[in-house]
């Protein structure tokens, strides 16, 4: 397991389960949503649950097409993103209850990114002192809910 330092620190964790081919692409090829976490399928972009989650409702926003950085999108897919992120805000607000958002992206492999192959924007819900609370034991990520929950309680927000 690579551990890159990255400003949004947990893009490493991605790197724990490596599969074959793209995360991403896997996900969206697969037809099952809710086993692949998937939250929300635009036309040009998607919204995917982080499965190693830094905080409750630590989502991403990526687009459909397999590129490495946003320059190579086309503006259309880089506007649903951005939409598709400030949806996203909303609807954590109202279940998740933040502080504050950390939104970004690691682009390329040295800047910590775990699917280097393909940008991905993450939306992290934070609250003052999450960093004491969430702390690492060896591998172990303490996480206050499950991600079956969080699935359930975002997909339902995004339906309402
Ligand atoms: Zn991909």
């Amino acid at each position: 397991m690579k551990r890159i330092w990255s400003p949004w620190r947990m893009e490493y964790i991605e790197n724990h389960e490596k599969q074959e081919g793209c995360i991403f692409c896997n996900a969206l090829a697969r037809p099952d949503d809710a086993e692949n976490l998937i939250i929300k399928r635009g036309k040009l972009a998607f919204i995917i649950l982080n499965l190693y989650p830094y905080t409750s409702g630590h989502i991403m926003v990526a687009p459909m097409a397999h590129q490495p950085s946003l320059e190579f999108l086309d503006p259309d897919s880089r506007a649903e993103m951005m939409e598709l992120v400030s949806q996203s805000i909303v609807v954590l607000k109202k279940i998740y209850k933040p502080q504050a958002f950390n939104v970004g992206a690691n682009i390329g492999e040295a800047a910590g990114a775990g699917e280097p192959g393909h940008v991905h924007l993450h939306i992290v819900p934070r609250w003052a002192g999450d960093t004491n609370f969430m702390s690492t034991l060896g591998e172990t990520r303490v996480l206050p809910e499950a991600l079956e929950q969080t699935y359930k309680r975002i997909k339902a927000g995004f339906q309402r």
